[in-house]
């Protein structure tokens, strides 16, 4: 077995897209008699800088002889990917070994290049190491993901599948024809199995780019003949030719477990706090709420109650604060957020960038019910005011006094289990709700 990992072809402005470079490799090889067992399409950390777009990377499996795939790779490469753009910079990693003999330590860097930063000396010193065939051209970057993509499938347990279809070469850069209402149709009939095809709810067909690249549209599912049935029922302009990838999309990989005191920028987390703020939509439309750590308390119970009538006043130190954002672009879910009150206890997802957590989905672990409010003078039905510190409140009035602030029940928006952002906000790499095997019940977007 051999295999061919490649990755940075594409340029933002000029197109070009390294799963059709891999896409072609793949074509060239079973046209000349060999066969082609899978390809991957791996999702690697979403929080990369150096990224075009979704921060994919190319494995080829093959039984083609590992010399021949190598120059024949080599020689696509140079022929397709964008280098005029010079922050593209393609990189080719060819093992002849086997699946069997990609060691651990391979596996070990691809579980990093999801979750971590690498340096291109990382790669050179384990291709060495290991003695990997490779290429590049540029600054040799693209070598990072192209041995994360030859070490991906010893490295992770969990793929879907997508199934890509491109567009005529002499089409590329024109407005896509896609026939709209035979993409909802196709969705509806692939759903639940076939998922982020379309979102419902904007109306949008998220399944076709809008970049000037080759794909027309690329469907996503746990199922391979599910996700090529959907796409066979789009109607549209001539599909020119088509591929089908196994991938780690939609399965949360970039994830860790963190807590709100560990978190650094440029990693993505799973993160339980307790709500400290009252949402706040900034300018923009952007949602921030701020967590801090649980303190072991009842939700109900965050009242220090001393007369002063502010609430949600923590006195006792200062525990850790992270600030989580639902952006714009992250639509209805947006109001998922603002439906958030102080001392609801959450599990945030999300990457961290610039001390904020961009959140993907969150988990309401426990929803506050009560809350404590000044009270209204029962005589003359007004609100009382602060009679002092520590000294209760007063009715201005008719001087009625009461020891402290009153329990009321309060109205919630929000049920207890997982939220998500929509389809047309999701990351590559998220995993969608209703593909299950989450810990608590789930309320998944379509
Ligand atoms: P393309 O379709 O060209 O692959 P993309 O959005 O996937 O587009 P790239 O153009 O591949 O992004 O750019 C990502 C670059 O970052 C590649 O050179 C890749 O090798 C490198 N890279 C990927 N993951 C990491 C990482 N964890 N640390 C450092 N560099 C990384």
């Amino acid at each position: 077995m051999t295999v061919v990992g490649l990755d940075d072809t594409d340029s933002r402005e000029r197109g070009m897209c390294t799963t059709y470079v891999a896409a072609q490799i793949a074509k060239r090889l079973r046209r000349e008699g060999n066969t082609v067992s899978r390809l991957l399409l791996v999702r690697l950390n979403p929080a990369v800088e150096y990224k075009t777009r979704g921060n994919a990377a190319l494995a080829i499996h093959t039984d083609a002889n590992p010399d021949y795939a190598f120059a024949l790779a080599r020689e696509r490469l140079e022929s397709l990917a964008e280098t005029a753009d010079e922050r593209t910079n393609p990189g080719l990693v060819v093992t002849g070994d086997g699946l069997d003999a990609v060691a651990d330590d391979v596996s070990e860097f691809t579980r990093a290049a999801i979750r971590d930063h690498l340096q291109i000396r990382d790669a050179t010193e384990l291709l060495e190491r290991r003695g990997y065939r490779s290429w590049h051209t540029g600054d040799g970057r693209g070598r990072i993901g192209a041995l994360a993509a030859v070490g991906a499938w010893n490295a992770l347990e969990e793929w879907t599948h997508e199934h890509i279809s491109y567009r005529a070469p002499d089409q590329w850069g024109t407005p896509r024809e896609v026939d709209r209402e035979s993409v909802f149709e196709a969705a509806d009939r692939g759903y639940p199995a076939v998922w982020d095809t379309v979102d419902r709810g904007e109306g949008e067909t998220v399944c076709v780019p809008h970049t000037p690249g080759p794909i027309l549209y690329g469907i996503r599912g746990d199922d391979p003949d599910a996700v090529r049935d959907v796409a066979d029922r789009i109607a549209g302009e001539p599909v020119d030719s088509s591929q089908s990838f196994v991938t780690n999309q939609g399965t949360d990989v970039h994830l860790r477990d963190g807590t709100l005191e560990s978190v650094t920028d440029g990693r993505a987390y799973r993160v339980n706090g307790v709500v400290a703020s009252a949402p706040e939509t900034r300018r923009g439309g952007h949602v921030f709420v701020a967590l801090e750590g649980d303190r072991g308390e009842s939700p109900d119970d965050n009242d220090t109650d001393d007369g002063d009538t502010d609430d949600g006043d923590r006195d006792d130190g200062d525990p850790e604060r992270l600030e989580c954002a639902a952006f714009e672009p992250t639509k209805r879910f947006r109001d998922r957020v603002r439906a958030l009150r102080v001392g609801d206890r959450i599990t945030a997802c999300g990457e961290v960038a610039r001390g904020t957590l961009k959140l993907e989905k969150f988990a309401v672990r426990e929803l506050v019910t009560t809350e404590r409010v000044t009270p209204t003078c029962p005589d003359c039905e007004r609100t009382m005011e602060s009679a002092g510190r520590g000294q209760g409140y007063r009715c201005r009035d008719c001087g009625t006094r009461a020891e402290g602030k009153t329990e009321r029940p309060l109205e919630r928006d929000l049920e207890t289990g997982w939220y998500e952002v929509p389809p047309c906000a999701r990351r590559h790499i998220a995993k969608p709700l209703v593909r299950g095997g989450f810990d608590a019940p789930t309320h998944p977007e379509r």
